[in-house]
């Protein structure tokens, strides 16, 4: 039997011909047919049957051989033909082609299983495309689609964690330490098991799933009913008739190409094809939904990773402002070209972002909103040389930006100020500030409740 595989391999071998499952399916038959005529006798005298554990055992021997042998084959075609190549795509199809024929299913069988394979290819391509922008807005809408939501959970969570170096980093680069954030929040959120051990991300997917899967199956019974009832009755046109349905409906953008193995059969039967196709689909539902029940963080494979959206969509502009570290309110990048000035939800005292008192080297309590209603200087590098300047002038060096004047004052920045002074000190290289007595009484929960009544 074997020898008589390796002679019909050694002939397609020879030709230069591109892979066609018809191949796959010869040698198959050739398989179940030599076992078939050793069981009946009829040309030896061996008293004994090859039962369904041999079948089995030759179907595992020979299919990776044959997949491979295959795969060559259309490679080398390919070499010479195209320079593209989709074999490995054909690996699961000829297996599946093997399996079939071994077990001696119908053409029908064979089709429904095809049609199957290439459905469950088609969602979870198209899933591909869309978890992304899924996962996008569930984690935009938890932040209610506000960047200062954003800030403030960032903000709690730093006055929770206690640990300077992590607000010192979000006082540096806020935009990126809140992207690092966001990395670890977004596989919280999508990958943790809850009690019943499903994730946010299988549940997004499983709901697509089943959205998609319910209007596909409206488009098989579509078809079917198109054709019974005229004289189409053959698989291209079943096809044919459900990629319209599916398109009209805008379901899935089903490629021509995706069913082509499907066409290739020979379907006697579309009842009793549909009917295949039908029973199985709840199986192909769960088997498809289990993909993404079993991802996590390590193993998810996002096709465009949706934090790049999301800072730019949640986080836009990283501008901050130039006296107290402040980052820009506005989510929109451009909002400069559109006349909209960076501004600021609050802002907080100026020894947080590194501003000291030139003689006595004392970090800055004022706020930057506050100076700017006053005739108070401040010194800023320019080139070699230290430049004194008005605060209320800030508009002639820095015109993109607006600071309302008010006498507003930040509780959880003063907070920040007294709880870190020693740190902040240390970190600039300058002199504690002289902090008025009030805010040593700051509690913490008083600090992150204020980041509410902003
Ligand atoms: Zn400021
Ligand atoms: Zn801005």
């Amino acid at each position: 039997m074997l020898k008589k595989i390796d002679t019909r391999l050694a002939e397609y071998n020879s030709q230069d011909v591109r892979f066609d499952v018809s191949f796959a399916t010869e040698v198959l038959l050739l398989i179940s047919k030599e076992i078939d005529t050793h069981n009946k006798h009829l040309e030896n005298s061996y008293r004994f049957n090859l039962l369904s554990p041999y079948r089995a055992m030759v179907v595992t021997h020979v299919q990776p051989f044959i997949t491979d042998f295959f795969v060559r084959l259309n490679e080398k075609y390919n070499k010479k033909h195209s320079p593209k190549g989709q074999m490995e795509e054909y690996k699961g199809t000829v297996w599946t082609l093997f399996k079939n024929v071994v077990d001696s299913k119908t053409e029908n069988v064979i089709a429904a299983t095809f049609f199957r394979e290439a459905i469950t290819k088609a969602v979870t391509e198209h899933l591909s495309d869309l978890l992304p922008i899924l996962v996008q807005e569930h984690i935009m809408t938890s932040f209610a689609h506000e960047k200062y939501t954003l800030m403030k959970t960032i903000m709690t969570d730093l006055a929770e964690k206690d640990n300077f170096e992590l607000f010192f980093i979000f006082i540096l680069d806020p935009s990126e330490y809140t992207r690092a954030w966001m990395h670890r929040h977004i596989d919280n959120d999508m990958f943790d098991r809850g009690t019943d051990s499903s994730t946010t991300y299988g549940r997004l997917a499983k709901c697509q799933i089943q959205k998609i899967l319910k209007q596909l199956l409206k488009c098989i019974s579509e078809a079917s009913r198109i054709c019974c009832n005229s004289d189409m009755k053959d698989i291209s046109s079943w096809i044919q008739e459900f990629i319209q349905h599916s398109r009209e409906l805008n379901i899935l953008p089903f490629p021509n190409e995706v069913f082509a193995h499907v066409q290739n059969r020979t379907v006697d039967d579309l009842e009793s094809y549909t009917n295949d196709i039908i029973n199985d689909w709840n199986e192909m539902e769960r088997d498809i939904s289990e993909l993404y029940d079993d991802t996590d963080e390590n193993t998810v494979q996002w096709k465009k990773n949706p934090i790049s959206e999301i800072m730019e969509k949640l986080w836009g502009c990283t501008a901050k402002c130039m006296f107290c570290a402040e980052p820009c309110r506005h989510t929109d990048k451009s909002h400069l070209e559109q006349d909209v000035p960076h501004q600021c939800i609050q802002h907080r005292p100026q020894g947080i972002g590194g501003f000291h008192w030139e003689n006595t080297r004392y970090l800055v309590t004022e706020f930057c909103n506050f100076w700017v209603q006053t005739n108070q200087k401040y010194k800023w590098t320019e080139g070699e040389q230290k430049v004194s300047r008005y605060y209320k002038e800030y508009k002639t060096h820095f015109p993109g930006w607006d600071i309302v004047p008010s006498s507003d004052k930040s509780k959880y920045w003063m907070w920040v100020m007294n709880k870190y002074q020693n740190e902040l000190k240390e970190r600039y290289k300058v002199e504690k500030a002289n902090l008025p007595e009030s805010w040593k009484t700051i509690t913490k929960e008083e600090a992150i409740e204020s980041l509410s009544f902003i």
